[in-house]
């Protein structure tokens, strides 16, 4: 053994002998292998080698060394310190030849501190294991790319996701599954790249899924070493909490009895007619009904009958309102019903359709006996812009009629003063007009009509326009019901009709085919010569009847069935368009319209304005679309004034719209002017147009 020899040895890092190949004892050792085997180098040096490593392994290859064999030996295996412990150990065994001198360096590689650091790390894994899994939330941890690391079972029972698809790691089916459980996938996505995009941030969202099941989601920031690695998604299941939620809201806002809206949630719905009505002018009506003598129905038959009465009371009156209406219970036996864009003649007719409602016996355990009311009314705007002023009005209207004999309604005493005032201006309007239709100051206004896909006008709504010298810009809101009263509207009717299909067809002419909308009033639809003279104006004009459309009112639809179906299906043949003007406001249903030849529902403004933050609106519009789409109705919608409604309408499938957003109702000049703009037509739609 050469001191060259020596001195590697012991400058090895790991613990080494020599063995010496006579007798198979250690020659030298080095400090290393004295602190892994706890021996001193004086005493390794000539022990026998089968001593130190004696695993069956070792026996058999210094067997075969001693036999002359001289083959490497790498493995893992243990030797055994003085204090009697097994150390685990890389062990190899390789022959050498250096310095004059030959046998075998056995060097050792103590895998004790990896063995236990290797056993640390499976416990945590078990550790999180178990943490992932005894936790009630479902758990999805991705890294920053967006692949899945970890999840637990309740985040597969949350979504439903079949084992198989987990276990496989298919981290993208796994995602598809996911977009595809979600009820409504586009916001999901949208939000999902969004969290994924801002790796720092924290998130919580609601997801709806299909099943109806409703997860509460918490995104978090997976950080390591101050850097973020990846996101902790958390799930739990909300469905029964947002349930209770609605359900609070929902008692908070109606009466408990019957269901209906009660005193608050009526102070709303009158705010939001109040708003309605200052932006168009509309009135609209609210009635009290009080049940007459219903202590007697308590007293003789019981709380438990009397209580079944309100309920029935409750739902003959919501089916004798329009959809927009309102119905509610203030308590007791008092209902009110709220009739938006009502006027005088309206409100009467509801009160009428109130009192023929509760005509009909009652029938309550075998009991039959029948209940009357009496009707307040009160007229916005003459009693009143809230609640309380409009109530007491229609409170002491109420007890009058109880007064003089109950089952019966009147106004309240504003609105008996006014007519005297309103027959006068009456009166003079309607001399007005008929000077203005001779003298030629009646004019049409047009506004686009455009098709929400593709941003072009693909026609115009005809709207008339009237200034008097004297009572200057009178706005059609007022004129036309005075001259459908007076039936001026008649001649009127017959003017616009010309006009307007003169001016198409000189749009035609001119290569700009546009279809033209024309408003029909129920008077001049019913006269007896409307579809002929419909044809004649047409064929006077030289205008195909394909580009014109009739807007035709709920009302004039519901009027004397027979005859109206023969006159709309003279008109369809004609090839003449036909549409329902203001559509929701009146009493007509989807069911019965897909009986008519008509071809376009238009939704009424009062729909549209408060969109889309109203869910009420909202969810009335969508219906109304998908109803409309089921029947193959084309949809336009009216008073689009903000992108975020033309947004809406478009995602809900509207067809096209028209409104100030785009344009008002312009003059010949400005609308050609429009239409000759160079992005004409357009493929988007421009940004919103100043209102007039
Ligand atoms: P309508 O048929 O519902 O017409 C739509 C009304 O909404 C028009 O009022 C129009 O100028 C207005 N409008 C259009 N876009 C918007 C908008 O974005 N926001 C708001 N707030 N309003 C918008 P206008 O011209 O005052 O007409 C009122 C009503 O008078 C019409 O309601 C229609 O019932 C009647 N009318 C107008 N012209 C005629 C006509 O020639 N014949 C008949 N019979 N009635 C007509
Ligand atoms: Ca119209
Ligand atoms: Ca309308």
């Amino acid at each position: 053994m050469t001191p060259a020899l020596r001195s590697l040895l012991d400058a090895m890092l790991h613990a080494a002998w020599l063995v010496e190949p006579d007798r198979l004892e250690v020659a030298a050792a080095n400090p290393a292998a004295a602190v892994l085997l706890g021996r001193p180098v004086e005493a390794l040096v000539g022990q026998p080698v089968r001593t130190l490593a004696g695993t069956p392994e070792d026996l058999c290859y210094w067997d075969e060394a001693a036999g002359g064999s001289t083959a490497d030996l790498l493995s893992d295996t243990f030797v055994t310190h003085a204090d009697g412990r097994a150390v685990p150990v890389t062990r190899r065994i390789a022959p050498v030849q250096a310095d004059g001198w030959h046998g075998w360096l056995v060097s050792l590689h103590d895998r004790a501190a990896q063995q236990a650091s290797e056993r640390a790390l499976e416990v945590a894994r078990a550790e999180l294991a178990a943490t992932l899994e005894s936790t009630d939330d479902g758990l999805l941890v991705t890294d920053l790319a967006g692949r899945i690391r970890h999840c637990n079972h309740r985040f597969a029972e949350l979504w439903g996701l079949p084992l198989d698809l987990l276990e496989r790691r298919d981290d993208r089916a796994v995602m598809d599954w996911m977009r595809r459980s979600v009820a409504d996938p586009g916001p999901y996505l949208r939000r999902l790249a969004a969290i994924e995009e801002a790796t720092l941030m924290q998130a919580s969202d609601q997801i709806v899924l299909h099943s109806g099941t409703v997860l509460e989601r918490v995104s978090r920031p997976q950080c390591s070493g101050g850097r973020p690695i990846g996101r902790v998604h958390s799930f739990r299941d909300i469905t029964e909490r947002v349930a209770a939620q609605r359900r609070i809201e929902q008692l908070s806002h109606h009466d408990l009895l019957t269901g209906l809206p009660n005193r608050g949630l009526l102070s709303d719905r009158l705010e939001r007619a109040v708003a309605q009505s200052q932006r168009d002018g509309t009135p609209f009506a609210l009635l009290l009904l009080n049940l007459d003598r219903f202590n007697q129905i308590n007293e003789t038959f019981g709380h438990a009958v009397a209580d079944r009465v309100l309920v029935e009371v409750a739902e003959r009156l919501q089916g004798c309102v329009r959809q927009i209406d309102t119905i509610a219970r203030l308590g007791g036996d008092e209902f009110v019903l709220l009739a938006h864009r009502s006027d005088a003649a309206g409100a009467e007719a509801a009160a009428r359709r109130v009192m023929d409602a509760l005509q009909r016996p009652f029938a309550v355990d075998g009991l039959t006996f029948t209940v009357t009311g009496s009707i307040g009314i009160a007229m916005h705007p003459g009693d009143g812009a809230a609640l309380d002023p409009l109530l007491g009005h229609a409170d002491a209207a109420m007890r009058e009629v109880k007064q003089s004999g109950r089952n019966a309604w009147r106004f309240g005493s504003l609105h008996a003063a006014v007519p005297e005032r309103q027959l006068r201006t009456r009166m003079r309007l309607d001399h007005a007009m008929r000077q203005a239709l001779a003298q030629q100051r009646f004019r049409l206004h047009y506004q686009p009509q455009v098709e929400l896909a593709s941003g072009a006008v693909v026609g115009a709504e005809a709207l008339i326009r009237w200034r008097d010298p004297e009572l200057g810009e009178v706005p059609p809101g007022q004129f036309i019901p005075v001259a459908e009263e007076s039936g001026f509207i008649v001649a009127i009717g017959d003017w616009v009709l010309r006009q307007a299909v003169t001016q198409a067809a000189l749009w035609h002419a001119r290569g700009r085919p546009l279809r033209i909308a024309v408003n029909v009033s129920a008077l001049q639809f019913r006269q007896s010569g409307f579809v002929d003279g419909v044809a004649a104006t047409l064929r006077a004009a030289g205008l195909a009847p394909q580009w014109l459309e009739l807007e035709l009112t709920e009302s004039i639809l519901i009027q004397d069935a027979e005859d109206t179906l023969a006159r709309l299906q003279a008109l369809a043949r004609l090839g003449v368009h036909l549409s329902v003007d203001d559509f929701g406001t009146g009493y007509s249903s989807l069911g019965y319209l897909k009986r008519l030849p008509i071809g376009r529902l238009k939704i009424d403004r009062s729909f549209v304005c408060d969109l889309p933050d109203d869910a009420a609106d909202a969810g009335i519009v969508s219906a109304i679309i998908d109803l409309a789409r089921a029947l193959k109705l084309q949809v336009i919608a009216e008073g689009v004034e903000t992108e975020a409604q033309r947004r809406f309408l478009s995602q809900a499938g509207c067809d096209q719209f028209q409104g100030f957003l785009y344009a008002p109702a312009l003059d010949v000049r400005s609308f050609e002017t429009l239409l000759e703009s160079p992005d004409q037509p357009q493929r988007v739609v421009p940004l919103r147009r100043q209102r007039p």
